[in-house]
């Protein structure tokens, strides 16, 4: 049997970041990555972005080269799948029967797209947009691809939709709820992104549901509720990814939609720590409700918190949730979390697609979406960390910068 002092579950974002960490805290144990992609972690957000608009080559996706993670002897234990964990044997079972010991774990398994489960949701030609793999085999079958229907408007779903409308696709948004973006942004974000993709030729359809998709062995369309049918040999589903926990909470963890951790990143099991995309944790800018956060920034940060606690070294995780999207020549950067405001304040105007989406709970900033204007993303940060309270009208004044409310 194997066995590594610290054992990573997962070669994403935070699994890779993790082990940077562990190291740059002087962490000298044997060290392990175990993933079930073939690939060395790669950089996932390019997925629906420059990579599958053929921009970036997947070279230029990798976290760090195959020679940084030997030169600080980072084991990389690719195309596994940890099928089980025994947090009382400190030991993983992989789906080969493989059994890997460990003195502490860390657990960074992401999520798995979630699928849909209508009628044809096997077609050839249904895609989700989550790996590598998932986005090379949307870009094998682009050439004899003209209409694709995306299935949900969320960040993933459009970002997909501006890369196939650039490269002259006919791409129809079907979205369930009155508008796009609803989980993650206030209606008038929403609103300036359904007029972008309208204006470069997009269809966004909200408010609808999907019946079924429809075809003989590839897809011919997708059949709304009422019985329109939107054609299309395409469909890309963007509605969200599962918690990668099952072996986790089969072990004993605590949790649900996630795994329960800590603000060191500590599961409830004995040298077991969680962090990412498949952590369930509360968070102080989100007024300690227990949340998930789907970012990159979650994840690293997160990371960064448990390999120092492994090693030692006191840390708490607070960071200020950030994250961004593209989307044609739009860069969105959030700060904050959104999720609770009871007012929005526009800052600037739409019109010159350069603004901000300022977000309120009871007076005080808790969250931006800032388009086009890095300016307020840097400069609104502090008005986040703070939980500042401001007059709206001043926080609307676009001539008054933001660095002089905080
Ligand atoms: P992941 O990076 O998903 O890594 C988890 C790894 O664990 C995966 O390789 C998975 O296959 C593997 N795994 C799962 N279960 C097992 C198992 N049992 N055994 C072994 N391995 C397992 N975030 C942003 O902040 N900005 C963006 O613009 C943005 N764009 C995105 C675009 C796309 C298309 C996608 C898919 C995500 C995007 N995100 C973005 C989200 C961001 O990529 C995630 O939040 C981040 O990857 C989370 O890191 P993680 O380490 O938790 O999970």
């Amino acid at each position: 049997m194997s066995r590594y002092d610290v054992l990573i579950v997962g070669a994403g974002h935070g699994g890779a970041q993790a082990a940077i960490a562990l190291r740059q805290n002087k962490f000298q144990g044997s060290l392990a990555l175990i993933g079930d992609e073939p690939e060395l972690p790669y950089e996932r957000p390019p997925l629906s972005k420059e990579y599958l608009s053929g921009e970036k080559p997947f070279e230029r996706l990798l976290i760090r080269p195959a020679a940084f993670w030997k030169e600080r002897q980072v084991t990389m234990l690719t195309g596994r799948t940890v099928a089980s964990v025994d947090p009382g044997g400190c030991c993983v079972t992989t789906a080969d029967g493989e059994t890997i010991a460990y003195r502490a774990l860390i657990w960074a398994t992401g999520g798995k797209a979630r699928r849909i489960t209508c009628d044809g949701h096997h077609l050839a030609g249904v895609h989700t947009v989550r790996t590598r793999a998932d986005v090379d085999a949307v870009m094998r079958e682009l050439p004899e691809t003209g209409q694709v229907a995306v299935i949900g408007g969320g960040f993933i779903g459009l970002e997909a939709a501006a890369v196939l409308a650039k490269l002259g696709k006919h791409v129809t948004v079907l979205e369930a709820q009155d508008r796009v973006l609803a989980r993650v942004a206030g209606e008038p974000l929403s609103r300036f992104f359904e007029a972008e993709h309208r204006a470069h030729g997009v269809t966004i359809r909200t408010a609808v549901q999907v019946e079924c998709i429809e075809g003989g062995k590839r897809v011919a369309g997708v059949r709304l509720a009422g019985g329109e049918v939107i054609a299309a040999q395409m469909a890309i589903v963007g509605i969200g990814i599962e918690p990668a926990v099952g072996p986790l909470l089969e072990a004993g963890a605590r949790g649900g939609n996630g795994v329960l951790v800590d603000a060191q990143c500590r599961t409830s099991l004995p040298d077991i720590y969680a962090i990412g995309d498949c952590t369930l944790h509360a968070n102080p800018h989100a007024g300690d409700r227990m949340i998930r956060l789907e970012s990159v920034q979650n994840a690293n940060d997160q990371a960064t918190v448990a390999a120092q606690t492994i090693c030692g070294v006191e840390a708490s995780y607070d960071a200020v949730p950030w994250f961004w999207s593209n989307q044609y020549d739009l860069k969105l950067q959030t700060v904050g979390i959104s999720a609770g405001h009871d007012q929005t304040v526009v800052r600037g105007d739409p019109a010159t697609r350069s603004f901000s989406v300022i977000y309120l709970a009871a007076g005080r900033v808790i969250a931006l979406d800032c388009v086009n204007s890095v300016r307020d993303y840097v400069q609104g940060r502090r008005l986040v960390a703070e939980a500042a309270r401001h007059d709206p009208a001043r926080l609307a004044d676009a001539e008054t910068p933001l660095k002089e409310l905080v």
